[in-house]
């Protein structure tokens, strides 16, 4: 029997809860023992909690260090600014991490990729820093920190060395933002030098990297990047083998963690069991992997794969070639545990 974790689940909006409700089921069926600590965010707290991040929300992640995510909306335009930047400034989660995998029985036109997605995730052009000038003339600051910078490269050269991953590639536009990436690529160039020669390095411009991204997919292992470039760029993988669907992701701090999935609150397919909960699911198994819980989240891969491989239309999602829904994919992972 395992030690007993206190985990927070933010179940969130839009596809959120029935996500985070299949996601919860398949973790506690794992063997793991969880206390699910369940906290307000997005749209829906603003009725019962007055904000979009309510205090005791932060205050909860802090205490317990853990937390599962589901989506939240973040309205275009004016209004409440966005939770998951806030989160992820509150707790100083500085790197996104979104491993980009094919997965068995999941269509894609390629078959060999397996990348990671690392992403600066409090500065950039997401400082959130933004007036208006006069009328009619507006600006969004990018920030870059030489802390900043330097914390990231390091997780990203660290992070490489624990997995065993061999290269670690840029994506920057420093010929046009010399000073923003160009401060990125000399942190990233300074931290490969001192602390890991031995991982491979290199750098590219980011609208060719994209381009070699489609084009070969398997020639890149770790791709780092700032802020705005990883949001885009995590969508665009997830294209590579399946969809937003099958992408999971950890937002990782120095005291805290947030597991949560690439894609958003879906509101198009919300509350219809349609919404694959697999990338939720995904992101539990690196929560579980995060805890020590290995045993476990190994049981949780072995029911996924299981499923896939087995591809039965009624135990899959529509977004990956099924008929079925969130609860009867869920029900099939936790059969095959
Ligand atoms: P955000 O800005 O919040 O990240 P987004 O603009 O990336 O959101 P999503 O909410 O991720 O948009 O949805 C993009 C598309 O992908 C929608 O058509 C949605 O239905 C689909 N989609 C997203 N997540 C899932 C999922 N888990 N299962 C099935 N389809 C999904």
């Amino acid at each position: 029997m395992s030690v007993k974790h206190t985990v927070c689940l933010i179940p969130g909006d839009g596809i959120g809860p029935e996500v985070a409700e299949a996601a919860r089921r398949v973790i506690d069926a794992s063997g793991v023992s969880i206390e699910w600590v369940s906290l307000p965010a997005g749209a829906g707290a603003v009725e019962s909690h007055g904000s979009t991040l309510p205090e005791e929300t932060i205050r909860a992640i802090e205490t317990h260090r853990v937390a599962l995510k589901g989506p939240v909306t973040t309205p275009i335009g004016k209004g409440h600014t966005s939770v998951n930047v806030g989160l992820r400034k509150r707790l100083n989660l500085y790197a996104a991490v979104r491993p980009v995998r094919n997965l068995p029985g999941v269509a894609s036109r390629y078959s060999d990729v397996d990348l990671v997605v690392l992403r600066e995730n409090t500065e950039g052009l997401y400082s959130g820093i933004e007036n208006e000038i006069v009328p009619g003339v507006v600006q969004s600051l990018k920030i870059a920190t030489r802390p900043g910078c330097e914390r990231i490269a390091r997780y990203a050269f660290r992070y490489a060395r624990s997995r065993g991953r061999k290269r670690v590639t840029v994506f920057h536009k420093a010929n046009i933002m010399k000073m923003s990436d160009g401060l990125f690529l000399e942190c990233a160039r300074a931290i490969h030098a001192a602390e890991a020669p031995e991982i491979a390095y290199d750098e590219l411009i980011i609208d060719n990297g994209c381009m070699q991204l489609v084009r070969d997919p398997s020639r890149f292992d770790i791709v780092l990047m700032e802020n705005l470039y990883g949001d885009i760029v995590s969508d665009l993988c997830a294209g590579l083998v399946g969809g937003l669907g099958v992408v999971p992701g950890a937002n990782i701090g120095d005291s805290s963690a947030v597991f949560e999935a690439v894609h958003g609150s879906a509101p198009d397919i919300a509350g219809k069991n349609l919404a694959n909960p697999l990338a939720l699911i995904m992101s539990g198994v690196m929560m579980l992997n995060h805890l020590g819980e290995t045993e476990a989240a190994g049981r949780i891969k072995g029911g996924y794969d299981a499923v896939l491989s087995e591809g039965k239309p009624a135990e899959l999602t529509r977004d990956i070639g099924g008929s079925g829904g969130t609860r009867e994919f869920a029900e099939a992972i936790i059969r095959r545990m």
